[in-house]
């Protein structure tokens, strides 16, 4: 069953840093919210304490009444939830099909699992050709789709992506973020997207969190974010133009 992700007061902390700072927002059911901000602001330890992967200093994630950060990862796939983590977690040693199939190993129905790698093989014809060999063959795009795809074999109700578009072409970033502008619409999937690149993550997202040291800056329809050139160049260092304002970072 879909719903809302409420995040809550969500702190975390690596020994004397403060990487999370009571961060709080709602990703309401079927809609995308990008998670935006520059190199440290806390993205990535915000999506790997939701996952459980860093243990929470104070707060609550919430996804149907379950508090996703205070069980452990390995549950959350009988909540419904996926993860695409940075650097994509796809196993090298393993085939393309071998992976998918891994996507479905907490679901009983076969026939389902089988469609599933059907639709995503169809999503991605790159991994279709390459369906038999091994991960570590892939480029890094056809990767990155492997680990979206291997997410969505596991039919998730929630998705939780870090930085989808890392390392992509900017073809396949296009075609990855239209697919998850795709499902959030048609499978009312809920989708939380860590980006740094925030103009492909704001093309598709409904709403966008920033975040600045930890800490939530500014929460606000993306729309509304695209559109302000100051708040995009002030948080974000970019314009619509495509100057880059940042001397770091993938902008
Ligand atoms: P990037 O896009 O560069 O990955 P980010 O927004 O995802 O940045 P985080 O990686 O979450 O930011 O880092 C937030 C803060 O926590 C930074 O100050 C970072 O140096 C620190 N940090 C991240 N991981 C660790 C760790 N394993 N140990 C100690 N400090 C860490």
């Amino acid at each position: 069953m879909t719903g809302n992700l409420v995040v809550a007061s969500l702190s975390a902390r690596y020994g004397p840093i403060r990487a999370l700072n009571e961060v709080s927002f709602e990703v309401p059911s079927g809609t995308i919210t990008a998670v935006l901000g520059a190199n440290g602001a806390g993205k990535t330890t915000l999506l790997r304490t939701i996952t459980g992967l860093v243990c929470p200093s104070g707060g609550t994630a919430r996804y149907n009444g379950v508090d996703l950060a205070s069980i452990p990862t390995s549950e959350h796939v009988r909540h419904g939830v996926a993860h695409v983590p940075e650097g994509r977690g796809v196993i090298q040693e393993l085939t393309v099909e071998e992976n998918l199939r891994l996507g479905g190993l907490f679901r009983r129905d076969r026939a389902g699992i089988r469609s599933s790698i059907d639709e995503v093989l169809e999503l991605f014809p790159p991994l279709a050709e390459r369906r038999r060999r091994s991960a570590h063959t892939l480029s890094g795009g056809e990767r990155q789709m492997l680990a979206v795809g291997r997410a969505l074999v596991a039919r998730p109700t929630l998705l939780l992506l870090d930085e989808p578009s890392l390392g992509l072409a900017p073809r396949v970033t296009a075609q990855i973020m239209s697919l998850i502008r795709r499902l959030a619409s048609a499978q009312r999937l809920t989708v939380l997207l860590v980006e740094q690149n925030a103009r492909s993550a704001l093309s598709v997202a409904d709403r966008a969190v920033v975040l600045q040291l930890g800490k939530v800056v500014l929460a606000n329809d993306a729309a509304s974010v695209a559109a302000d050139e100051g708040l995009r160049h002030h948080y974000l260092g970019y314009q619509i133009d495509g100057a880059v304002h940042r001397p770091s970072g993938r902008w």
